[in-house]
């Protein structure tokens, strides 16, 4: 006899038919320059993959034939023609996607914890949370054996409160969820403020979607009556914004590295550009500011 989901696992939602869509793109690049800057100083530093997935994605396989996303994302991406300033900022993430691909042809795409863990120096770590268990069972095998890396089946937004600060005291969260079940805007805020509450200097990168612009404004405003200080708003549209369709992905991050507005100012255009599918845009702001 199965044993019933936790309440707050969709058992629906399969990252298998979005992998390397123009939200992954957008997320895993700046994932990567968050990255990039952690790994300017000598210092381990942590990751937390509150919503990991399996890590591993293949771009032939059924889920992505049935729904192939990537076409319009990591798809469009490999093809353009990108100005230098905008490819270098791209280039560590582009280097892990292709060391996924070494044949030339684009056939895997790597989720945050693949991409991340790519990215590692010997000293960082990475703790990966996913609560579908087929899914924990195909990220636990795909680092099996990896000292580097610890997968868990545990409710990411416990994770959340219970895995901050982490021994490091250097790192970022990914907190990345499905969207597809009510309450999912307010768990945000408030598993974010409980975070920060108890680790205030860390890096929170929260992915959110761009479907209903009353619940992103509600977001904002509840963010903003939260009291934590230094977040920076970005979002990429690649469509019309229609209420109830995917138009754009948005992501929230707090105690962003210096480098990293400067550095959205040159990408967000850029993959506005490639990946517009209609209308594009970009937005970039403080939320608030010190
Ligand atoms: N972060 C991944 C990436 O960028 O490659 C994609 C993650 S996908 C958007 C969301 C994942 O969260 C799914 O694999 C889903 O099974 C998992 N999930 C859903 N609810 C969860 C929960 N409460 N705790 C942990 N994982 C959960």
């Amino acid at each position: 006899m199965g044993v019933a989901p936790p309440a707050s696992l969709s058992m629906n939602y399969r990252h298998a038919f979005h992998a390397g869509g123009f939200v992954d793109v957008m997320k895993h690049v700046t994932l990567a320059r968050l990255i990039e800057y952690l790994k300017l100083k000598p210092a381990a530093f942590r990751m937390i993959d509150t919503h990991a997935g399996i890590g591993r994605y293949s771009l032939t396989g059924d889920e992505a034939k049935r729904s192939p996303e990537w076409l319009d994302g990591i798809g469009r991406l490999l093809k353009a023609k990108l100005k230098p300033e905008a490819e270098t900022l791209l280039q560590p993430y582009l280097e892990a996607v292709a060391s996924e691909n070494r044949n030339g042809t684009l056939a895997r795409y790597p989720g945050s914890p693949l991409l991340a863990r790519k990215l590692f120096r010997p000293q960082d770590r990475l703790s990966a949370l996913e609560l579908h268990p087929a899914d924990y069972r195909r990220l636990r095998d795909l680092f099996e054996g990896d000292v580097q890396v610890r997968v868990t089946e545990l409710d990411g937004w416990l994770a959340l409160n219970a895995y901050v600060p982490p021994k490091e005291k250097r790192g970022l969260v990914l907190v990345d969820p499905p969207f597809e079940e009510a309450g999912e805007w307010a768990r945000m805020v408030e598993g974010l403020s409980k975070a920060h509450r108890k680790w205030a200097t860390g890096i929170y990168l929260l992915w959110y979607p761009l479907k209903e612009p009353r619940e992103v404004n509600g977001f904002v405003a509840d963010l903003k009556a939260a009291g934590i200080t230094r977040m920076l708003r970005a979002e990429l549209s690649v469509a019309p914004a229609v209420a109830g369709t995917l138009y754009g992905s948005g992501l929230i991050v707090v105690n962003p590295p210096y480098t990293l507005e400067g550095e959205l100012k040159i990408v967000l255009p850029a993959l506005a550009a490639v990946l517009e599918q209609g209308k594009a845009g970009h937005r970039l702001e403080w939320i608030r500011g010190e």
